[in-house]
């Protein structure tokens, strides 16, 4: 086991750790700028937090939180926030980094942050969910706020969740701060087509990458893994262009149909009994039956580290849409690139979210919404500059999509603080 020496050390097989592999292997790409790489191999903050609450039986519970602001040189932190049992210090620093990368890839004024609650919210009252929300929120409310730090959801958390975050944060400043989250409720500020614009992202990258690879979408196969926010709209996405979803897999196990789910049902029947409840329309299978299901396209869009080495070895996918975060470790990524698959990465493959959070945020101070057909003209011309200027770097430097996702990104990042100096 390595020694951990400082909070930045990763422990071994760790998401921090894929992450600064991430960076390391973008250096040789920086030029000069390499000499200011170290900043992205540090948050900037960290703060963790005790969550104490009474339940519903009158105990006291005591939850660990998180909120890591990774990188604010380009602007205030944006990252969601995750509610799960898993959640450590070390996975959010991650999902921070991962968020300053992103926002810098789609060209978005904002720095990279991330927070978390360790907590399983399904074994939760809806009351309980509440206090722990809000009192998650109150701890972390020194460091967030419209101008510094912008949550917004993630796994497990939604638009309830971001309006009591809203209001907490509102009542403890006194007012009403919509812009200091994103993804609320539509009438306390929120976006029309944010709910839908992570699944949207995937599902525009996707299309140009098949378009590039010369895969017709009629007809092609797909398996997704994580059937939530992300997973669901893509595939529903993907199945209007008329690709088959062949392979669905959630928490609750791994549904399989050569014909294609009819995700109509499928869709309704996994928000209350997982996708093993629609066992009429379609095959249980063990879960590792997933990963060499045959199929053109693989949308990891659940967990991180869920692309293991052996697993990147027997897909028969030519292309990967990262839905999720994190979810090839770097073994795997080189494993796909040797077999010549495909990779969107992450940190472009579902920036629909984020870039949607930011019209978001900016209709809220601008006090003026916009309607859902201008959202996603503007969401899909942001992602496919962004995507086009990714692919003419790989093509020039002939490296993955991923090294040159990070090169476009860090060059904005580096040269934002390289301008700002050191302060003092
Ligand atoms: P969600 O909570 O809506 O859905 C998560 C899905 O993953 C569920 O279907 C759950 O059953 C499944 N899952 C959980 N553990 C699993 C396991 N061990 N094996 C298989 N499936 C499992 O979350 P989401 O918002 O859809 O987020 C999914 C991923 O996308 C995460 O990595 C998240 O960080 C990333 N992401 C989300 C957004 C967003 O806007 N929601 C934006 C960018 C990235």
């Amino acid at each position: 086991m390595s020694e951990k020496l400082s909070f930045v050390t990763p422990t071994a097989n760790s998401p921090w750790g894929t992450y600064l592999s991430q960076v390391d292997r973008v250096v040789p790409h920086l030029g000069p700028l390499a000499r200011w790489v170290e900043t992205l191999k540090r948050p900037k903050r960290a703060l963790i937090v005790d969550v104490p609450i009474e339940m519903d039986d009158g105990t006291i519970a005591h939850f660990e939180g998180y909120r890591v602001q990774h990188n604010m040189s380009r602007g205030p932190g944006k990252g969601g926030v995750r509610f799960h049992p898993d959640v450590t210090l070390e996975e959010v620093m991650a999902l921070s980094a991962w968020m300053t990368i992103k926002t810098a890839a789609v060209n978005l004024p904002y720095g990279g942050a991330k927070g978390g609650i360790r907590v399983d919210p399904k074994k939760l009252s809806l009351q309980e969910l509440e206090k722990v929300t809000r009192r998650y929120t109150s701890e972390i409310g020194i460091i967030i706020g419209p101008h510094t730090d912008i949550p917004a959801p993630d796994v497990n958390t939604n638009a309830q969740i971001m309006a009591w975050m809203m209001d907490t944060y509102s009542m403890n400043v006194g007012g009403t701060a919509t812009g200091v989250v994103t993804g609320k409720p539509l009438h306390l500020g929120g976006s029309l087509g944010r709910v839908k614009a992570t699944g949207r992202g995937v599902f525009v990258t996707g299309r140009e990458a098949a378009r590039r690879l010369g895969l017709d979408l009629r007809g092609a196969r797909i398996a997704v893994q994580g059937f939530g926010n992300v997973g669901s709209v893509a595939a529903e996405l993907f199945a209007e262009a008329g690709a088959k979803i062949v392979a669905v897999q959630d928490h609750t196990g791994t549904i399989v149909n050569d014909k294609g789910l009819d995700l109509a049902k499928l869709v309704p029947i996994s928000r209350t009994d997982g996708v093993v409840g629609f066992k009429a329309g379609g095959d249980i299978v063990p879960n590792e039956d997933f990963w060499d299901i045959a199929c053109d396209i693989l949308i990891p869009a659940a967990l991180e580290g869920q692309l293991t080495a052996d697993r990147a070895k027997k897909t028969t996918a030519k292309l990967v849409l990262e839905g999720a975060n994190g979810p090839t470790v770097p073994q795997a990524d080189d494993i796909l690139a040797e077999r010549g698959v495909l990779v969107v990465p992450d940190v472009i493959c579902n920036a629909g979210g984020v870039t949607v959070s930011y019209f978001e945020w900016v209709q809220d101070f601008s006090s003026f919404f916009w309607d859902e057909d201008e959202i996603n003209v503007r969401l899909d011309r942001i992602m496919m500059n962004a995507l086009n200027q990714i692919w003419d770097t790989a093509d020039k430097h002939k490296i993955t999509l991923r090294t040159a996702t990070y090169a476009v990104a860090c060059e904005r990042i580096l040269m934002a603080r390289q301008e700002r100096g050191l302060y003092p």
